[in-house]
């Protein structure tokens, strides 16, 4: 059986916020080959963050030659790679001539916060408060929507092209797919349901684009070309690979990173969940085939959709804005550590956080808080302060940021998390995931292959192709060598630290400019 399962494989391009990979896996959901280039991150003002669309795109072709190059040398055929999936980095916006194709400004990456002002004049407007009960989410300088406006009132090219006509929007899955599967000579622009509702420009509820999401950011359909909204799952609506070496490979599947995790650890039935501990942190809740609107800070947003006879599936999500990108800073803006993974040799090295706090709020803060012009605080130094406290306290950040979301998504949903599956690069850190069970006082359970978000997509483009018919088909993928944490403090222990870090979320707003 094993042995059938075997016999296809499917790539999947993985176009996270740091870095870009490809991965080949098989049936069993192995990956066979895989390569990965990490790209730009530019910071050319604090709080802007910017990636090259047209180096977003070379590293993806980039990685597709490697990971097949690597996965022909291994003997294997590239006639058994039935498919291929998209996932990306979400809301990220970029905007291109609609004549040439080329970009015309860079892209604006989704934890910028040039926005913020501009959406401080945009809860002013009339209909503001109506917004998220169309779309699930409030307006923050989270989504595409501000950072699109962003775009149109202070870049000329950008400006020009939308009263000419030919200005065309898209987040990265769009752009990549128009150029990868050569919708830029045929002049069509898709986009799947799970990116789309990052826009605010989709109704939840319909999951079309909704004129009066589009009239309340003042956008004419007739100047700017949006991309057709199609199921993440899907044998003919993304086209083929139309170069490189897998030039006519059908793409079949495609979901932003978030939903393609909730996928890849299978989170089908409502009820489960996932957080993802990348350069941000999210966690999605699946609330099966109808959206809850949140009443307690948190997204609602298309979980996936399979198309077809299936229905969209919704999910509630917290997001974080800093996870990963706080364990950088510390690498990158202060020197701390050499490697990310040694985090949590640097945080080992003391044996609490020494009475620090630090709300790692570089882009605000996002669910369930919503403040965003909080900016990173550090709470508690004295002269006894080393730098493993304020490791362990960076750590911890994102951990005490997931309690206030689980908190958030019971009340919202009237259910309580039996136990937490993560993933992403974080979720590496031993330490972490300790201090995350700690915090939360459940159990989280880690899978040993934690390419969850690449497997999600290879999954849905799987289904498009009939390589899989049935959920239950996939049970025993990545079952193997899951690691638990069990929490080891006490409940009012774990109760006093998150006592802490509210009061410094509290503390850290309304710092001026
Ligand atoms: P993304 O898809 O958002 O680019 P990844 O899931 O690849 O993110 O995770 C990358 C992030 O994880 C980086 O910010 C990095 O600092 C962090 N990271 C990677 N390995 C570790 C580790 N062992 N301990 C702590 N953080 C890590």
């Amino acid at each position: 059986d094993e042995k059938k399962l075997k016999k296809f494989y499917i790539g999947s391009i993985d176009q996270g916020t740091t870095s870009t990979r490809f991965i080949i896996f098989d049936g069993t959901g192995q990956p066979i080959a895989q390569h990965q280039i990490e790209f730009s991150q530019m910071y050319p003002q604090s709080g802007w963050h910017e990636h090259d669309p047209k180096e977003i795109l070379t590293s993806v072709e980039q990685c597709i030659e490697k990971a097949t190059q690597s996965f022909i040398d291994q003997g294997h055929d590239i006639s058994d790679i039935k498919a291929v999936g998209i996932t990306n980095q979400r809301e990220t916006t970029v905007v291109w001539d609609t004549n040439t194709g080329e970009a015309l400004h860079n892209a604006i990456a989704w934890p910028d916060t040039r926005t913020m002002g501009l959406v401080r004049e945009l809860k002013a407007r009339d209909g503001a408060d109506d917004l998220q009960d169309i779309c699930g989410l409030p307006l923050s300088t989270y989504p595409s929507s501000v950072k699109l406006l962003w775009l149109l009132h202070h870049v000329d090219d950008v400006r020009k092209a939308y009263d000419e006509g030919r200005l065309s929007f898209g987040t990265i899955d769009t752009w990549l797919l128009y150029h990868l599967n050569g919708g830029k000579e045929k002049d069509i622009l898709i986009t799947d349901a799970t990116n789309a509702s990052r826009t605010m420009f989709m109704n939840l509820h319909t999951v079309q684009y909704d004129d009066k999401l589009l009239d309340f950011f003042q956008l004419d359909r007739g100047k700017i070309r949006l991309p057709k909204i199609v199921p993440s799952s899907s044998p003919d609506a993304f086209g083929s690979l139309t170069y490189g070496p897998l030039k006519g490979i059908r793409i079949a599947g495609c979901l932003g990173d978030q939903s393609a995790a909730l996928v890849g650890q299978q989170g089908f039935s409502p009820g489960s969940a996932k957080n993802t501990y990348g350069t941000g942190c999210f966690l999605l809740y699946n609330v099966g085939e109808k959206p809850v609107i949140s009443k307690h800070g948190l997204l609602a947003t298309i979980a996936y959709d399979f198309g077809g006879k299936r229905k969209p599936v919704y999910a509630l999500e917290g997001s974080i804005a800093v996870a990963g990108s706080g364990v950088k800073f510390l690498m990158n803006n202060l020197g701390f550590i050499t490697h990310s993974h040694k985090i949590s040799d640097l945080a080992a090295s003391v044996d609490d956080n020494g009475g620090c706090v630090f709300v790692t709020a570089f882009s605000g803060l996002f669910a369930p808080y919503w403040i965003d012009d909080a900016k990173g605080t550090i709470f508690g130094i004295t002269q006894f302060t080393e730098r493993g406290h304020i490791a362990r306290a960076t750590l911890e950040a994102t951990c005490f940021q997931t309690k206030a979301i689980l908190d958030a998504m019971e009340l919202d949903s009237g259910h309580k998390l039996a136990e937490l599956a993560v993933d992403g690069g974080m979720s590496n850190s031993n330490l972490c995931m300790q201090t995350q069970a700690n915090i939360i006082g459940i159990p989280v359970d880690r899978p040993a292959m934690r390419e969850t978000t690449s497997l999600g997509a290879a999954i849905a483009a799987g289904f498009a192709v009939d390589l899989w018919k049935e959920f239950d088909e996939l049970k025993e993928i990545n079952q193997k060598d899951r690691m638990i944490f069990e929490p080891n403090i006490s409940r009012e222990e774990g109760a006093k630290m998150f006592k802490k870090w509210g009061r410094a979320v509290d503390m850290c707003r309304g710092w001026l400019d």
